[in-house]
């Protein structure tokens, strides 16, 4: 099993660190080298790995700082080669990835930029989504298209519900206040509204979730619920279309 640790950095991004048992160790998109250091410092861990879900500076920023200094090798989407920073090894969809004996599986996600790709921790039950998925939201989608960024989500309604998504910001309360609107009667998404309300009074990270929660009560993996379709009037609408137009909506949303 991995261990898994948050790193909140910037204003709202998480940057993720994970311990393989034999010593190998990850870090998931760093923003920033500072508190990375500092964390790998306090643990006595060595770093082996930048993986990066895409090439947002908010991702990539200190990957050739901890290269320089660690020595590490970068990991990165194949189909943006170009614009990660120091990439050694280019990843593409179902190629799968070492982190000592954790395998994990690689899906290509692109919608939010033209490359991106999540790391799938089997055995550690563990998503690693960057800013495709979110906490009862999902990425915008800059560079690809609606359709795109909808196949890309589809991929993660056939993983296990106790999945963990460490996705890569804590945008969990924005989104909820969006998500109440398209789907007000949804019971869980009121009662998980009220624990990420309780959460975010207190500070407290309101991730990982689990797709579980995510199939339950977040609207962009929801284009097949009743009450989505009639608040969009767009009843039996192809999936894409009623994912579009929430999307559509949450760009335009002024809570
Ligand atoms: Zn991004
Ligand atoms: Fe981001």
């Amino acid at each position: 099993m991995l261990e898994i640790i948050r790193i909140p950095v910037l204003n709202d991004n998480y940057v993720w660190l994970a311990h393989a048992p034999d010593g190998n160790t990850a870090v998931i998109d760093p923003a920033v080298s500072m508190p990375v250091i500092q964390e790998l410092k306090k643990r006595h861990w060595q770093l082996t790995y930048i993986l990066n879900t895409h090439h947002h500076n908010d991702h990539t920023g200190a990957n050739l700082e901890l290269k320089k200094t660690t020595k590490c090798t970068i990991i990165g989407p194949k189909a943006d080669i170009d614009r990660i920073p120091g990439i050694d090894i280019a990843l593409v969809d179902g190629d799968h990835f070492m982190l000592g004996k954790e395998k994990a599986q690689i899906f290509d996600v692109p919608g939010h930029t033209k490359g991106h790709i999540a790391f799938y921790f089997f055995n550690s039950n563990s998503l690693f989504c960057g800013d495709t998925l979110f906490a009862l939201g999902c990425g915008r989608v800059f560079e690809g298209t609606m359709e795109q960024m909808w196949h890309s989500l589809s991929k993660f309604k056939k993983l296990p519900r106790q999945t963990n998504v460490y996705c890569a910001h804590e945008y969990t309360q924005a989104n909820g206040i969006f998500a109440l609107t398209v789907e007000p009667n949804n019971i869980k998404l009121k009662l998980r509204m009220d624990e990420v309300n309780n959460k975010r009074k207190n500070q407290i990270p309101t991730v990982p979730s689990t797709l579980g929660e995510e199939f339950d009560t977040n609207p962009f993996l929801r284009p097949d619920s009743t009450e989505i379709q009639e608040t969009l009037s767009l009843m039996d609408a192809p999936l894409s279309e009623i994912f579009a137009k929430t999307r559509y909506l949450k760009d335009n949303f002024r809570g």
